[in-house]
């Protein structure tokens, strides 16, 4: 009988279903990953507007198997095979586009989805009995008395519990797992609400000079996106700082001020009103949009561990809380997994090599013996393979995050010329370290950095122990004229602390 762990996912999104699929690789004959799923959403409905994949995403799409997302049907990819092209808000030109570096397989280029069709396909993999839907978390804990303790605990709203060896919060970003080992993150407004559309693309048919690329006009104080997407369905992205529409002006805030909630449905008239005096294309697509909803732009601080009580951890949106910024959540979570499940292979058989030795393995091991199963993962184990994880992760992901908040502390410089707009177009950051991101090749870093560590480690062992012995040489003839036992003397030689340069 294979030994079963048991992953709670707390989130059914992008994350949490990509890291289900993700850790179902880690099934052995000896060790059986029993993953379940709860999210607080009672159906898993078309819902939610576009969303991006850039080549990093894409490509650990495949490594996940997901080719079902990966076809031009469902994701939509631009005739000049560029990722962005940058447009004039007034005048409609093209200033500026974003170049591939290296991607030179089509399906792997910037693709754009509705989020329901990218969440449908990924679904398509995770067993359905393995999600419980209506299960709102309210908190998560651990007991962490040692690897034989319970485990992890989540709390559900409705007064019901579950329980396992390990907890993966994906529940996006306002995270309940994060706020329970992480009370003190909080989420600031960055002074933007991103308005969003979707629709059947005959929509815009008839708009002249339509472009035929996925395309981003900058004005002064906003921008506007616009792209077909999969399934023939197109989208329309505006955004707005609600402090320049106050209520009582002319197309003012309304419902639109600073308290709307995520994913609320907005006032289309509003939209139209934002995007009046620009280019006739772009009018004309904010004339067409025919329903818009609300997404005020919430981040938050890099956290500074992504491992709490060993047995826990966190992907996606609930672990970088960049709220949104360069289209990279969808593609940052599908790395998260693939780098967690990167993570737990590796400790997974480096245990199974340990459990083999004469002595066994530690702590969550069987502790016993040549050719021994690996029982399970003790809590040890686990927290190793997290770390790995966060050390994979959590800096390329900082990186962003710290980005976005330096952005949103400049939004209030707004370009004084035309010519200043221009400049600021052409001089954009250039995001290919995020986008082009190669996750395998940084966990393999990640690991080499390691291995260095433990022979540096096991070299200064090596040293120290023959010091030990040549000193317990030196003294073994007066030691045996004092009638003291040899052992006795290197025991207490070898007891003695000593501190690791490393
Ligand atoms: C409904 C929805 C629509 C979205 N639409 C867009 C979009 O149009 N464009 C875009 O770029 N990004 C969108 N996003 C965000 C985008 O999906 C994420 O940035 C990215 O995919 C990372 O995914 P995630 O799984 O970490 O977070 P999310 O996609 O936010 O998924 C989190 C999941 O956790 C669940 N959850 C949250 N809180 C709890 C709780 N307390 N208990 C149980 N379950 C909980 C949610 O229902 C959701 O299924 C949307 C997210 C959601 C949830």
């Amino acid at each position: 009988m294979p030994t079963e762990i048991k992953v709670l996912i707390a989130g059914a999104g992008i994350a949490g279903l990509a890291s289900a699929i993700a850790l179902r690789r880690l099934d052995t004959a000896d060790v059986r990953f029993d993953i379940q799923l709860f999210d607080k959403a009672t159906e898993l409905r078309e819902i939610g507007a576009s969303i991006a994949l850039s080549p990093n995403g894409l490509r650990t799409l495949e490594r996940l198997g997901v080719d079902n997302a990966l076809g031009d049907d469902v994701g939509f990819r631009g005739p000049s095979a560029r990722p962005m092209i940058y447009h004039h808000w007034k005048t409609n030109e093209v200033v500026s586009a974003d170049e591939f570096v290296d991607v030179p397989d089509r399906k792997h280029q910037t693709a754009r989805f509705h989020r329901a069709h990218l969440h449908s396909a990924l679904l398509a993999h995770v067993p359905g009995e393995t999600i419980h839907l209506g299960k709102v978390v309210e908190s998560a804990a651990v007991d962490d008395r040692g690897d034989d303790a319970d485990g992890v605990t989540l709390l559900f709203k409705d007064g019901t519990s579950a329980k396992g060896d390990v907890l993966v919060g994906a529940d996006g970003l306002r995270s309940k797992v994060r706020r329970a080992f992480v009370p003190e993150h909080t989420l600031h407004y960055t002074g933007r609400t991103w308005i969003r559309s979707t629709f059947d693309a005959s929509l815009v048919d008839d708009i002249a000079d339509l472009p035929s690329d996925s395309a981003h006009w900058w004005g002064p104080r906003y921008t506007f996106f616009a792209s077909r997407l999969g399934k023939n369905m197109y989208t329309t992205v505006g955004n707005f700082d609600p402090d320049d529409f106050p209520a009582e002006r002319e197309g003012g805030g309304g419902r639109q001020d600073k308290s709307v909630r995520w994913d609320q449905e907005g006032d289309v008239a509003f939209f139209r009103h934002l995007y009046r005096d620009w280019n006739p294309v772009v009018k004309a697509l904010a004339d067409a949009t025919p329903h818009v909803r609300l997404y005020p732009n919430l981040a938050g601080e890099p956290l500074e561990s992504w491992v709490f009580a060993k047995r826990v951890t966190l992907v996606g949106d609930a672990a970088h809380t960049h709220g949104g910024a360069h289209a990279a959540g969808g593609s940052l979570a599908l790395d998260d997994a693939w780098a967690l499940y990167r993570s737990l292979e590796h400790v997974l058989k480096a245990t199974a090599v340990e459990q083999l030795k004469p002595k066994g393995g530690d702590d969550g091991g069987s502790g016993g013996g040549a050719g021994s199963k690996p029982k399970s993962l003790g809590a040890s184990q686990l927290e190793r393979a997290f770390t790995l994880y966060d050390k994979t992760r959590r800096p390329h992901t900082t990186r962003l995050v710290l980005s976005v908040l330096a952005a949103a502390e400049g939004n209030a410089t707004t370009p004084g010329t035309d010519e200043q707009l221009r400049q600021k177009m052409i001089n954009r950051p250039n995001m290919t370290w995020l986008t082009e991101h190669d996750v395998e090749a940084t966990f393999a870093r990640v690991l080499e950095t390691e291995n260095r560590q433990e022979r540096e480690e096991k070299k200064n062992d090596h040293e120290y122990h023959d010091q030990v012995e040549k000193e317990t040489k030196e003294h073994h003839v007066q030691v045996e004229e004092d009638g003291v036992a040899f052992d006795d003397i290197k025991d207490a030689i070898m007891d003695v602390p000593v501190v690791m340069v490393k």
